[in-house]
This record gives structure tokens, sequence and C-alpha cells, in this order.
């Protein structure tokens, strides 16, 4: 197997309760993602998938146990991830290309080069011709392309994407996840894996190599861990369906 991208080894999150103890959100946890894999996050809202999807990419230190960036503690060195988000978080000021172009300003790339990357990528998502375009101004499927668009344009060696189709009616979510499974089995997606959270179990079978289940165990320590391996959809013929593996 590859050497990973990530990797969390014991990571724990508590959060501080006003009146009681604190609560633990995510019990001792060790997973990794490696390059060329769509991982999925499944579990029950509040469950804590988005807590450890958080530490994942970097934006929040665990309470204990570590995560690592090719081995070296992510909080150390400098690193290459975007993430989606289920509400979109564009710019509302700014039209659909200069959301995607933000990323690349912000790196302090020159004006051509950025404008040149970011056409290229909205091509990509299927949003030739909307560039001048604001985000009032396009359905709810239209500002996730950009929401992926801008992800992408950074050309992120992780794409973590936190329940990204869960703001869209049944149809377009269809859609778009269909749409984005065909891109990256074409390798036009611009990224070495992908980290998925999801609610939705039939979404997490389609869309991942793996799936991680979070449970919960309501009333004391939320957090159930279970790490099943699902044999992709396209190589289920010649491997077992599920395989417990903690
Ligand atoms: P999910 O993404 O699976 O819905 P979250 O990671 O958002 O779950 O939250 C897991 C649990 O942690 C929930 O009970 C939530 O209320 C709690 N929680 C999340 N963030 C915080 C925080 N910053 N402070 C305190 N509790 C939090
Ligand atoms: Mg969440």
């Amino acid at each position: 197997m590859a050497e990973p991208i990530i990797r969390a080894q014991q990571v724990e999150k508590f959060y501080a309760q006003p009146s009681e103890n604190r609560i633990q959100v995510i019990s001792p946890t060790d997973l990794s993602i490696v390059p060329g894999e769509i991982v999925a996050l499944l579990g029950p809202s509040g469950s804590g998938k988005s807590t450890l999807l958080r530490m994942l990419a970097g934006l929040s230190q665990p309470s204990a146990g570590e995560v690592l960036w090719h081995g070296k503690p992510i909080s150390t060195v400098r690193i290459n991830v975007s993430i989606v988000f289920q509400s979109f978080a564009l710019f509302p000021w700014l039209t659909v290309l200069e959301n995607v172009e933000a990323p690349l300003k912000a790196r302090g790339m020159a004006a051509a080069e950025r404008r040149e990357r970011s056409i290229k990528i909205l091509d990509t998502v299927g949003l030739d011709g909307f560039q001048a375009a604001y985000p009032k101004e396009l359905s709810g499927g239209m500002r996730q392309r950009v929401g992926f668009a801008r992800a992408l344009v950074v050309e992120p060696e992780v794409l973590f994407m936190d329940e990204p189709f869960s703001a869209l009616d049944v149809l377009t979510a269809e859609n778009l996840r269909s749409e984005l499974l065909e891109l990256w089995q074409k390798k036009t997606i611009p990224t070495q894996s992908i980290f998925i959270v999801t609610h939705n179990i039939e979404e997490a079978v389609l869309l991942a190599d793996r799936i991680i289940v979070l449970g919960r165990n309501p009333g004391h320590v939320r957090t159930d861990f279970k790490v099943t391996n699902l044999a992709h959809p396209r190589d289920r013929k010649s491997q077992p369906f599920t395989q417990l593996v903690d």
C-alpha cells in the first residue's frame, strides 16, 4: 500500500461543556488517507464527522493523539488541501471567476496564470460560460460546481468535502455525484485523494473505495468507531463486500 498522505494516530477530541464534564466526541481513532483513493466518512448527524474532518485537514488540534502529513506533525508543515462545504461558502460580492481565482490570488499567483487555471477548472466542472455570473444568479447545483472549482483550482493533495450534496435536491445531487465519479475515474480531477463526509449510505457506497463509519452511542461516549473496507463497485466481483477492521 502507498505511503499515506495523512495519518491520524489515536486522535481524540473533547469539547468542554459549561455545566458538566467535557464530552468526548471522537474516541481514539487511527486512520490514513493514501493517494488514489476516495474515502467516505459515514455517520449520523452529531456523530463527530465534521470534527474528525477538521482535525484531518489541519483546521483544529486533536485533544490527544496526532495527525501526520507525509509523516510530519500536520501543524508544523505547509499542507495543500481544500474543503468543499455543504453551504457552498462562496463570496456573494465576487463573480464566479473571481470566486475561483480567490485562493490563487491569496497564494500570490500572477493574474494571467490564475485566470488561465481558473477558466480551465470551470470548464472541467461544467461551468463554461458562467465566469461573469454572480452566485445569487445560480441554482444550488451550479453554486456547488463553483465550490468544487474553487477547491480544485489549487490542485490540493487531498480534497475534503463535508456533506457537499446535502443542500441540493435529490436529482441535482445525483447528477453532481455521478459527474464527480466520472471525472475521478477519468483522472481529470486535479487531486490525489478525496475524503468525503456524508450521512447518506448510498452516497458512500457509490463513491468510496473505503468507508469509515462513525457510530453513535447515546448517553455516554458518543462515538463507537468502526472501520469497514468496502470493495469499490467496479471491483466487487473479486473482493469480499465488507471487511471489519476494528
Ligand atoms: P457531525 O458533523 O457528524 O454532525 P459534529 O462533528 O459537527 O458532528 O459534532 C459532533 C458533536 O460535537 C455534536 O454533539 C456537536 O454538538 C458537538 N460539537 C461540535 N462542535 C463543537 C464545539 N465547537 N463545541 C462544543 N461542542 C461541539
Ligand atoms: Mg457535520
